[in-house]
């Protein structure tokens, strides 16, 4: 198994030159916990990384990362909300300050879902029932026919994702006493730029 042998190679360097440099730093996340004032919603895609992208180390930010970086309304009906989960503990358990929700370019779950049949295994797929969060954005971006439908999706799924996040009440809440705020972000993998959105315009522009 090379890839796994690489991991732990690259685990090796960690251990030799990063972890030296940033002991003070880990000590002092041991000893006092983890207290990440921004939480980030991204997606599972490989190229996405948001440590890689804000350039943050261990500490600072609380990372959920799922299927074309999206989130379930709120549902207290009693199933097992990995997605919902975490952003409970995020908000109520560790108090962020602000979530993140970042979309990606070429996103393959987005893309998937543009093309619309089974996106996964056959029959019942996890992924079908997931992307359903945005069928109705998915419909009107087909109806609308834009030159880009890709990216269309890509960031109308953000406004989404930001509308389903006040669906949850202890989110609502805080953002009404001002104690958190929600933001939207898109990156283009290739450029390596990030534009971030304007909830007033729901216009994306460039940062810098
Ligand atoms: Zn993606």
């Amino acid at each position: 198994m090379p890839e796994f042998n690489a991991l732990l190679e690259g685990y090796k360097r960690f251990r030799e030159y990063s972890y030296p440099r940033q002991k003070a730093r880990f000590d002092k996340l041991s000893t006092e916990g983890q207290h990440p004032p921004v939480m980030v919603i991204s997606c599972c895609d490989s190229r996405v990384d948001p440590a890689t992208i804000f350039d943050t180390g261990p500490g600072q930010m609380f990372a959920l990362r799922n299927v074309a970086n999206l989130v379930p309304p709120y549902d207290d009906s009693g199933g097992m909300h990995g997605a919902s989960a975490a952003i409970e503990f995020g908000v109520s358990g560790l108090d962020v300050k602000h979530i993140v929700v970042l979309g990606h370019g070429q996103c393959g779950g987005i893309g998937a879902a543009l093309e619309g049949g089974d996106l996964g295994e056959p029959g019942p797929s996890f992924i079908d029932k997931w992307m359903t969060i945005i069928g109705d954005a998915r419909d009107k971006v087909i109806a609308d026919a834009p030159a880009d439908p890709q990216r269309e999706l890509e960031l109308e799924a953000i406004k989404v994702s930001l509308v389903n996040l006040r669906t949850f009440p202890f989110i609502a809440e805080r953002e009404a006493r001002g104690e958190i705020k929600l933001h939207g972000a898109w990156y283009a993998i290739g450029e390596a730029k990030l534009f971030t959105l304007d909830e007033t315009t729901g216009e994306f522009s460039a940062v810098g």
